[in-house]
């Protein structure tokens, strides 16, 4: 589904093979979520976003062990890895150019959902800033990581129940409007919480 001033949230279908992905076992009610980024970021986006996606996460029983990729080497048997492309902050002039695209997506290969995700910072950001008005912009930032953690949390909902499902309402509809993205409350559709719960209990 896609509709005018919505951003998406798109699965893609991989036509690479993603090496030993498939062997990774997940073990959702201790995840670790490595962080890799790859251009700039907000100290304050990034803790941010760990808050907004712990909150929407809470009552599934999945607890998140986060940690930067710089931060290895770190032992963790059950990952789940989040690349973040472009500059995962706000900054003072809008970019140039503003071109359609998902904000994120998550890795399939022969079918199956892997524990890769990637997520768009530009478009994210681009979204948010169309979305904010007067106060907004003294915690840009904030909003920023509230974003990112929707985004983000969104696509550990597909990795963790290993399903390309998208719902009608709350976190996993497959597209979030910037309002959605910065708004005082979003959270996950009661089913979705469940399958996420039966996915935590079944490991
Ligand atoms: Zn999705």
């Amino acid at each position: 589904m896609n509709y005018p001033g919505a951003s998406t949230i798109w699965l893609m279908i991989s036509v690479f093979a993603v090496p030993a992905a498939a062997e990774i076992r997940l073990n959702p009610s201790n995840l670790t979520v490595v962080l890799d980024f790859r251009g700039e970021r907000s100290v304050l986006a990034t803790t941010e976003m760990r808050r907004e996606v712990d909150r929407l996460i809470e009552d599934s029983g999945v607890r998140l062990d986060w940690r930067l990729r710089s931060e290895a080497p770190f032992v963790a048997n059950d990952l789940v890895v989040i690349t973040f492309r472009g500059s995962c902050q706000f900054g003072s002039s809008p970019p140039l150019y503003d071109e359609p695209g998902p904000l994120a997506f998550t890795w399939m290969a022969d079918g199956e959902v892997q524990p890769f995700g990637e997520v768009d910072c530009e478009r994210v950001v681009r979204s948010v800033r169309r979305a904010m008005w007067g106060a907004d912009f003294g915690r840009a930032n904030s909003l920023v990581g509230r974003a990112l953690g929707r985004v983000v949390a969104h696509e550990l909902v597909h990795m963790v129940t290993r399903s390309t499902h998208h719902s009608g309402e709350g976190l996993e509809r497959p597209a979030l409007s910037g309002r959605q993205l910065i708004a005082a409350s979003l959270s996950l559709d009661a089913f979705d919480l469940e399958r996420l719960r039966l996915s935590a209990r079944r490991r």
